[in-house]
């Protein structure tokens, strides 16, 4: 590859190749961008399709037969899309090479209907196929305007543990194998998000908005000089603009914020997206694959905020846990047991508030977590509940956390004031509040059927005050 310095890693998302229209405006961009110089993409799925092919691979286990239904309606989507792209010959090898991505597929459903069980390792594998089918029908369009880029398949050069839906990354082996195979190929590479494997070879994927991570991954693998993140929205919003209308464009971010936002369940960004440009301050830019003059966010080490948080962002499908009992007061050793229970659980906790008194640590988990929590908690502390020291641990679920997030928190004096203040005067009542010493977040608990009244209630006290009012 020459000129490599130059290079720019260009991610499009599942809603930036949905369908036909979409993927040759996809096409036009990357035509455009590999004109000026060496560009890497990375896409993603056609949008919703890891959800249908998780969905089909649940059935199959359950031997529903609907598993070939959603099966028939990818395929008849795939090949639609690939007919709009190609409406002469043109499109008659990748749809040769669709049908048999697809014939493998049905293989691998019917052999997981057969034995009635999908691992997560089978999961993995089922949900890699969307990007793979993805990649090559933008190959194809870019082969009709001239390009011809090279494919390569990250699952010989992203390499992660055995952590299956969630892999972790090695990254110093992956860099090195990345930087290997794309300084052998030509100015336009493109990459199938999501996927990687193994160092024995088996298929993983990088948990939920993967690509996201697989772009950054290249960035900085490549020293690369931007990586963008083209999605259907103008960049990183206030808040989840789902949930709260009034969210706005929020033109500059430092990368700690972006990472907490992502943290914190702002869903445009996969949660490790950060982790591997801030070390090497590789600039992110989230821009609008509709609205391509828009300025986007710009994500770098220094960014200015207008207001006195950066955004809210909330995380849905949340479980506290509390453990409590006289038995915890003033006793040594007592949080390095909880937490070695916990760790043995393999839960992730999101959350933790602790009052002084000691007398409760509450701890925040998803769900699907917090169950395997609580049993390894009961099983820690058998002899203290039996004795009455500390209480049977209770799980609470149906909660959301919402979080705060911005530099300028830091030292600024009132803020939480100002938040609770706004969300008594809307009766909203916390479960649980936590502000970590980074002065970055301040965290709360409400009833997940609270989430649209809490954040519609905080967005309007932190921002609906005229720009440039920082108090
Ligand atoms: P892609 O398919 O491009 O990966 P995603 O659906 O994963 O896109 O992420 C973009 C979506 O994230 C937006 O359409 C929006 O609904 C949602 N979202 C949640 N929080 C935010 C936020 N703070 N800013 C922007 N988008 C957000
Ligand atoms: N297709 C995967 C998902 O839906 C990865 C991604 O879109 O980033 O989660
Ligand atoms: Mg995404």
């Amino acid at each position: 590859m020459k000129d490599v310095e130059q290079l720019r890693v260009m991610k499009f998302g599942g809603s930036s190749v949905a369908d036909a229209g979409c993927i040759s405006r996809v096409a036009q961009l990357v035509h455009e961008a590999a004109g000026q110089g060496p560009v890497c993409v990375v896409v993603s799925a056609l949008k919703g399709t890891t959800d249908m092919l998780l969905e089909a691979a649940e059935r199959a286990e359950r031997g529903d037969p609907g598993y070939m239904e959603l099966t028939d309606r990818l395929v008849t989507r795939h090949r639609d899309t690939i007919r709009g792209l190609h409406p002469n010959e043109s499109g008659v090898q990748v749809q040769d090479v669709v049908d048999a991505m697809f014939d493998e597929l049905k293989s691998v459903f019917h052999g997981v209907e057969l034995v009635r069980e999908c691992t997560d390792r089978t999961a993995d594998l089922i949900a890699g196929f969307g990007e793979l089918l993805s990649v090559r029908i933008l190959e194809s369009v870019l082969l009709t305007l001239g390009r011809v880029p090279d494919v390569i398949d990250p699952r010989r050069c992203i390499v992660t543990d055995h952590r299956h839906r969630n892999a972790r990354v090695n990254r110093p082996l992956t860099y090195e194998r990345l930087r290997d195979e794309i300084s052998r190929c030509e100015g336009l590479v493109l990459v199938p998000g999501f996927i990687a494997a193994t160092a024995e070879g088996v298929t993983t994927t990088l948990g939920r908005n993967g690509s996201d991570y697989t772009a950054s991954l290249l960035a900085a693998a490549m020293h690369a000089r931007e990586l963008q993140i083209w999605t259907d929205v103008d960049g990183v919003l206030s808040a989840d603009p789902r949930f709260v209308p009034d969210a706005f464009l929020v033109p500059e971010l430092t990368f700690a914020e972006a990472a907490e936002l992502s943290y914190f369940g702002a869903e445009v960004l996969h949660p490790s997206t950060m982790l591997p440009v801030i070390e090497l301050d590789i600039p992110v830019s989230i821009r609008n694959t509709w609205n391509p003059t828009g300025s986007g966010t710009l994500i770098t080490v220094h960014a200015q905020s207008r207001f006195a948080i950066a955004g809210i962002a909330s995380i849905d499908n949340v479980a506290i846990v509390n453990v409590e009992g006289s038995g915890m007061v003033g006793i040594p050793g007592i949080a390095a047991r909880l937490f070695a229970a916990i760790a043995r659980a393999e839960a992730n906790i999101i959350m933790i508030s602790q009052a002084s008194s000691e007398h409760t640590v509450c701890l925040c988990f998803r769900e699907a977590d917090a169950h395997r929590a609580l049993r390894e908690l009961e099983r820690e502390f058998v002899a203290e509940i039996v004795s009455g020291e500390i209480e049977t641990p209770r799980i609470q679920g149906g909660m959301e956390i919402v979080a705060i997030i911005g530099e300028a928190m830091r030292g600024h004096a009132g803020i939480s004031g100002r938040l609770f203040h706004a969300l008594g005067e809307a009766q909203v009542s916390v479960h649980a509040i936590a502000q970590g010493s980074s002065e970055r977040n301040i965290s709360f608990i409400v009833a997940e059927s609270e989430r649209e009244h809490t954040l519609r209630t905080v967005h309007a006290a932190f921002f609906s005050a005229e720009p440039g009012a920082r108090s």
